[in-house]
């Protein structure tokens, strides 16, 4: 079989290097924020924008944010008050009116304060004191103007993103990939128009009509993409297989427990995909513990018995082993023989699983990426599965395609996401919802805590620990210093090795890691050895550790419901009852939804409704649902307009004119 991931349409390849003032430093600093190419560079938004007003220092209002102009009427100088906060004061003078300023962590501002050099101070200012807090200074300012805001990082400031950028837009004429024929119906402006305006906007209007032409473009591509590979898999026919239904019976029997009505319909609609010669494409969407497993479980089987080989693909290797050994569990009456294959496995052993592969030996091979390579051949592939769908966006789903026989391909997805979108953004998948729970599972109960009574959290602690169970903490990353990060961590495991006289074991797992390292540690967690883990990311979905019975969120203000509901699903994956605590002083009431509800299809409901998309997938985690300017939920409607214009485009025949869209199609074949 040759699956091969590229990364398709990553935009036209130019180097960063390429562009004015991008040295290699700069360069590795960009990657952090995951542009890597001058067309990223380009898709860098801007995520709000500041409305520059200066005032006149007697039109401020009391606490509330202005901008005033000054002067320096005495330099500044530094008070370095611990590690990693100083203070930069001066004297300036606006209107006759003198003051003290005072700004944080802008010591390296000192050079550039001296008398009689014009400022532009943001912030506060106190009648009373007569001390203005600045949150910002700067040194030429347009009155009235609109500054453009980004995400940054470390070493890359909102100045060097701006400059980058417009180095970029002063040399280059850029693809629009709105057709002609909508850029017309619309009345769109043209593309360049509208790289300028939403990175140099001079009104409200600039930032209106750049950001409808660029989010229509985004979701017009994306739809087209879903469109077309809906139309090939429409057309492809797949394995046509004969299963009779005391079969099925046989399977359903041998079950410790009784489907849910759910997984009992998605059973009938595997079924029913696996004896029409239509290729199944099938994504099954359920909450973390609705069940999913013994679904593709079921299809393996079913594939099994009309004489073809499975491949079942995990994203890591804990959670390869895992299903290894549930689904050996699972099948143990069936006489498959299953193997595991993942990047630990000793190379001996990797010869003879390719060997017995090829000869039709092993029926279902387990494995992570590793188990796709040139090498893996298979003797007769029928069907594949892919654990947790959302790591493979459009652009990789349709290369899980064998060169010889079309297999068919099953998807598992723990996030839950309202039907009307799935469908939508899914459109070329069929859908399976699993919404009800495993009779007897156990809600999480869950409690929203504010910082200062978190000595009842760790009473809960203590009693969850007295019981020999486990715990997850996980404390995300609070700014974009990573050291700082990882000392507050260091310092929260002190605390609480200290709360419980260093008898625990307690470990931090964060992202600077290797894979191997956190698999390790993971693999220490879940073999009991270590009693509380940090985490300062999101944890693997999927991974089961039974006896983890309580988790604490801190700053869970932070995170999307969905994606909270996601993580406490890490708890509570047996019938012993769990808690989840969600540390927050900030947004209770929307926390609270979680205290409310299980439910993760009502809480992503709701998600869309408190904040929109918000980080609904949690960072960096989603393949599919990245837009870069689009919101799926604000921008609804224009996703649904994109999807009719782009199946018009792709019935009507036009893309063949477009050498963009053509080569885009191409791509997608992919067969050479
Ligand atoms: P997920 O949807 O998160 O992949 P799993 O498939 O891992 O969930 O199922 C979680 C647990 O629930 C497993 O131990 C599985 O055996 C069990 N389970 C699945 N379906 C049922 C059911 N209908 N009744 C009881 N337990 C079930
Ligand atoms: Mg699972």
């Amino acid at each position: 079989m040759y699956v091969i991931f590229i990364m398709l349409f990553k935009g036209d390849i130019m180097h960063l290097q390429s562009v004015k003032g991008i040295g290699p430093i700069l360069e590795k600093k960009l990657n952090n924020l995951e542009i890597y190419s001058v067309n990223d560079l380009l898709e860098y938004y801007p995520y709000k924008y500041n409305f520059i007003k200066i005032i006149n220092i007697n039109d401020i209002k009391e606490n509330e944010n202005c901008m005033i102009n000054a002067m320096v009427i005495e330099n500044a100088s530094v008070q370095y008050i611990k590690r990693n906060l100083n203070q930069l004061t001066f004297r300036a003078i606006s209107d006759d009116i003198s003051f003290n300023v005072v700004i944080f962590n802008r010591a390296f501002l000192k050079p550039n304060i001296i008398l009689g050099k014009n400022v532009v101070l943001s912030g506060k200012y106190n009648f009373f004191k007569k001390l203005f807090t600045a949150s910002d200074i700067k040194f030429n300012v347009l009155n009235n103007s609109i500054e453009p805001v980004y995400h940054l990082t470390e070493g890359v400031s909102n100045n060097v993103v701006k400059k980058c950028i417009n180095e970029v837009l002063n040399i280059n004429n850029f693809l629009d990939k709105v057709p002609d024929k909508y850029n017309n119906e619309y009345k769109f402006i043209s593309k360049i128009t509208a790289l300028n305006k939403i990175h140099n906007p001079k009104s409200i209007k600039d930032i209106k009509e750049a950001s409808l032409k660029l989010k229509y473009e985004e979701l017009f591509e994306f739809m087209f993409k879903i469109n077309y590979l809906k139309q090939l898999n429409d057309r492809v026919l797949g394995i046509k297989r004969d299963i009779t239904k005391k079969e099925i019976k046989t399977f359903i029997n041998s079950l410790k427990f009784t489907l849910t009505k759910d997984q009992e319909e998605s059973f009938r609609d595997i079924y029913n995909d696996l004896i029409s010669e239509k290729r199944m494409n099938r994504l099954i969407l359920g909450d973390v513990g609705s069940g999913k497993t013994i679904i593709a479980v079921f299809a393996i089987y079913l594939n099994f018995l009309s004489g073809y080989q499975s491949a079942f693909m995990a994203p890591t290797e804990i959670l390869a082993e895992q299903h290894f050994k549930s689904i050996k569990l699972d099948l143990a009456k069936f006489n498959l023989n299953i193997a595991l294959l993942t990047g630990s496995t000793k190379s001996r052993e990797k010869e003879k699983i390719y060997q017995d592969l090829e000869s039709g030996k092993i029926n279902l091979i387990i494995g992570t990426h590793a188990l796709i390579t040139d090498k893996t051949k298979f003797k007769k592939l029928g069907l594949v599965v892919v654990d947790e769908q959302h790591r493979f966006g459009v652009d990789q789903r349709n290369n899980l395609r064998d060169k010889g026989v079309v297999t068919d391909v099953m998807y598992l997805s723990a996030t839950p996401i309202p039907r009307t979108y799935a469908l939508t953004i899914y459109g070329d998948l069929d859908l399976s919802l699993i919404k009800t729970k495993p009779l007897g599972r156990k809600d999480i109960i869950t409690k929203v805590v504010k910082e200062n009574n978190i000595k009842e959290v760790l009473y809960k602690m203590l009693d969850e620990l007295k019981q020999n169970h486990q715990i997850f903490i996980v404390s995300p990353l609070i700014d974009n210093n990573e050291e700082l990060n990882l000392k507050s961590v260091i310092e929260l495991k002190e605390k609480i090795l200290m709360a419980f006289n260093n008898q625990v074991s307690v470990e931090i797992i964060h992202g600077r890691l290797k894979q191997k390292e956190k698999d390790e540690i993971m693999n220490k967690f879940k073999n009991g050895n270590i009693k509380i883990l940090i985490s300062t990311t999101v944890i693997e979905v999927g991974i089961d550790i039974p006896n983890a019975t309580m988790m604490v969120i801190y700053n869970a203000e932070r995170f999307g419901l969905a994606t909270l509901h996601q993580l406490r699903g890490r708890v509570g994956r047996n019938d012993i009852q769990s808690y989840c605590y969600l540390i927050s002083n900030m947004d209770i009431e929307r926390l609270k939804v979680l205290e409310e509800s299980n439910d993760g299809f009502y809480i992503s409901e709701k998600d869309f409704q408190m904040r929109g998309q918000g980080d609904l997938f949690g960072v960096k985690q989603s393949g599919d649902l990245t837009f870069k300017i689009a919101n799926l939920k604000n921008d609804y409607d224009i996703l649904l307009q994109a999807k009719k214009d782009s199946f018009d485009y792709l019935t009507s025949k036009d893309y063949l004119n477009s050498a963009y869209y053509l080569e885009l199609t191409h791509k997608i074949d992919f067969i050479d």
